[in-house]
């Protein structure tokens, strides 16, 4: 499986916000490389809930933009252990 940044998309301005909302959306709140989802009861290994996150397909670190185009909605899960490489 390709691997992620371990970064997200923390931007709390009000457009950030209704930003990520709009991205929650368009994943139907669901991860968007394993597909746990928030409303079907996917649990962690752990047991506790599934939580999903705004990442970075492209590291900002490696030169990754905060523009749409570079983010990506994934569960708790698969944004752990990504490491700083890209998509
Ligand atoms: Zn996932």
């Amino acid at each position: 499986m390709s691997v992620l940044t371990t970064e997200t998309y923390n931007d709390n301005t009000p457009a950030a916000v209704l930003q990520r909302i709009a991205l929650f959306r368009h994943a139907h709140y669901a991860c968007q490389l394993c597909g746990a989802s928030l409303d079907q009861r996917w649990h962690q290994q752990d047991g506790s809930p599934v939580d999903i996150v705004v990442g970075y397909k492209h590291a900002l670190a490696n030169g990754g933009t905060t523009k749409p185009d570079n983010l990506i909605v994934l569960c708790t899960m698969c944004h752990e252990g990504k490491g700083t490489n890209d998509l």
